[in-house]
Parts: C-alpha cells; sequence; structure tokens
C-alpha cells in the first residue's frame, strides 16, 4: 500500500467509497464525480501506477483476469447488454489525476463522443 495514494486507502478501507464488486485481486467502485449514468473505476489491490507499468505483469494472467472483472462488473451494473465504455488514463497528456491504475466504465445511457 502507498500511503498517500487515495485509491490504496480507498481499498484498505480508510476512505469510504460505494463497492460494486470485488474480488481478491480487484475492487470496482462508484466514481465521486460521475460523468455519465453510470460511471464505475475498477482498480487493481496491488499499487500500479498506469497501464504503462502493466508491462511487469508478464503473462500471469493477470490482465486477463483484470478485463474479466469489468465484464462481471458491467453484469452487476446490469449493462452488458446495453453497452459500455472502458476508459483508463496513462501518464500527463491523458490528465490521469489519480497515480493508482483505474479503469473506468461508463454507461447506463447513450454515450457521446470522446471530447
Ligand atoms: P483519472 O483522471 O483517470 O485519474 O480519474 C480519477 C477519477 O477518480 C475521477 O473520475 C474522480 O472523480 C475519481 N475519484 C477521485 N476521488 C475519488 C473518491 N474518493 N471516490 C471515488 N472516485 C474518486
Ligand atoms: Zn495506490
Amino acid at each position: 500500500m502507498m500511503m498517500d495514494c487515495i485509491f490504496c486507502k480507498i481499498i484498505a478501507g480508510g476512505i469510504p467509497s460505494e463497492r460494486v464488486l470485488e474480488d481478491d485481486g480487484f475492487v470496482a467502485i462508484r466514481d465521486i464525480h460521475p460523468k455519465s449514468a453510470i460511471h464505475v473505476l475498477v482498480m487493481p489491490r496491488e499499487h500500479v501506477r498506469s497501464l504503462d507499468e502493466v508491462a511487469g505483469w508478464h503473462d500471469d494472467g493477470t490482465g486477463q483476469r483484470l478485463l474479466e472483472f469489468v465484464v462481471r462488473v458491467a453484469a452487476v451494473l446490469g449493462i452488458r447488454e446495453s453497452g459500455y465504455r472502458v476508459i483508463t488514463n496513462t501518464g500527463p497528456d491523458s490528465g490521469q489525476e489519480v497515480d493508482h491504475l483505474h479503469l473506468h466504465i461508463m454507461g447506463g445511457e447513450r454515450l457521446g463522443d470522446f471530447h
């Protein structure tokens, strides 16, 4: 756990969050400032700075489990059929605010363009 990481604190339970789903590897919470009707963040329990660091996961199956977890979250949210968008900001130009890998799951309405 990184002491100065807000998502590590959320995962540890030190900061409250509305949890949608969790398992031993990942946690899904509602975004505190939703930008679509449904806006959930999926994050690994392990502190990984961004997608860029996932290169270090090698081929131990963590990436596959992360993507399968995202689909499980979509099912729990009831948007698997209606569709959803998955975004992860990586590095300065993306505007990444929290340096703990998280995938935004957005849906529950007809989504607009990226910008
Ligand atoms: P990003 O810009 O991709 O790093 O996204 C960070 C996201 O974290 C933003 O959508 C914020 O609204 C969200 N966020 C920040 N603090 C919290 C919090 N305490 N609980 C839930 N979501 C948060
Ligand atoms: Zn962290």
